[in-house]
């Protein structure tokens, strides 16, 4: 078996490189050309001694993905279908903001969560991605922007519940937030959770990165129909795991809240929200539901979107409506299935 070199942080890099008979520093110069340089194949480094670049392609491997599909949106939003070598597929949806690219990534193959409202959660759990899948879902993307640079932002909020996988992620974080990796800031590194206390709690003293929480609910009844996780870990243990998280620097903490028609709209419910978050320094993103077929529930009209948000704001909180980006092309948060569409 090849060693997957997209997957290993730069200890482990040098230690390969030196059990393959070269110098340490090697190491280095291998990990320049694959977060900086976007190199896509060893014979590229073509600094290296061609000796050495035909024994690193022997025994590792650069591609544990594939690209086999890319979609633009009429936003401008772009999904990529990736295929990983187990023919599992997965995707990430690349979405420009103001001043640069926000990248979303998958986590898992499917996700074993079964939220009612969520595409991914469908197909039940396929399996978990390694570091190197997550990692290079983030090269090749850059591959094949004009602009890798402006790919600042990361979130791991594509398809997979990130926490259920926690090893692969936190690893993969790592590489990608080191300096000697792919170097993103961790303050512009989100992870959104349904709400795993425990990995919570192990994530906080782990890295540092933003933490989301995928709420869609102010009471127990509500959210346990919605999110299956929740009679597991009911919301006053999650609000009590929050109240603990260690944010970067001044950050607060985002909780996302789909708006459903019927299901979580009423303005109790936004009053309700407000006392659940009280103790909590907290920006809410408001996300108006996403359909897809088979989903037998809807958004909420606008009208109400503004009320429920009014109420928020009224009370003090951060909160903002997010717009469903790359609808045209099923891109948008909850829509990934990593099947052929269009
Ligand atoms: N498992 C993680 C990350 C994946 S879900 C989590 O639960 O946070 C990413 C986001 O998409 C979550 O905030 C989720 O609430 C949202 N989402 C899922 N299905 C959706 C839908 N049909 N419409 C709008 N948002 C949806």
């Amino acid at each position: 078996m090849k060693i997957d070199i997209k997957g290993l942080d730069s200890r482990e890099t040098e230690d390969l490189v030196v059990g393959l008979g070269m110098e340490a520093f090697r190491g280095r110069q291998i990990r320049q050309w694959i977060f900086k340089r976007l190199a896509c194949s060893f014979e590229d480094m073509t600094d290296l001694p061609k000796s050495m670049r035909a024994l690193l392609k022997e025994r590792a491997s650069m591609g544990p993905i594939e690209k086999i599909k890319h979609q633009v949106s009429e936003d401008g939003t772009e999904k990529y279908l990736f295929r990983l070598s187990d023919g599992v597929s997965i995707e990430s949806v690349l979405i420009p903001e103001k001043d640069h690219y926000t990248l979303c990534v998958s986590s898992q193959a499917g996700c074993a969560m079964g939220c009612r409202f969520c595409l991914t959660a469908k197909q039940g759990l396929k399996r978990n991605l390694k570091p190197s899948e997550i990692v290079d879902q983030v090269i090749q993307v850059k591959q094949s922007m004009d602009e890798p640079d402006r790919m600042t932002n990361i979130v791991l909020m594509g398809m997979g519940e990130p926490l259920a996988n926690y090893d692969a992620v936190v690893k993969a974080i790592r590489i990608l937030v080191s300096d000697e990796g792919a170097n993103f800031s961790h303050r512009k590194v989100t992870l959104s959770t349904c709400g795993l206390i425990p990995q919570m709690k192990q994530l906080g003293q782990d890295v540092t990165v933003n933490l989301a929480i995928s709420l869609n609910a102010a009471d127990d009844t509500t959210r346990s129909f919605l999110m299956p996780i929740n009679k597991k870990y009911p919301l006053k243990d999650l609000i009590e795991a929050c109240k603990d998280f260690p944010l970067p620097n001044r950050r607060m903490l985002t909780f996302e809240y789909i708006l459903i028609e019927g299901v979580n709209d009423r303005n109790a419910d936004a009053r309700e929200l407000c006392n659940l978050l009280s103790s909590l320094r907290a920006k809410i993103n408001l996300i108006p539901l996403n359909s897809h077929t088979g989903l037998n529930m809807s958004p909420p009209p606008m009208d109400k979107i503004l009320k429920f948000m009014e109420i928020l704001l009224e009370n003090h909180f951060t909160a903002i409506i997010r717009k469903s980006k790359g609808n045209d092309i099923l891109a948008a948060c909850g829509q990934l299935s990593g099947t052929h569409t269009c």
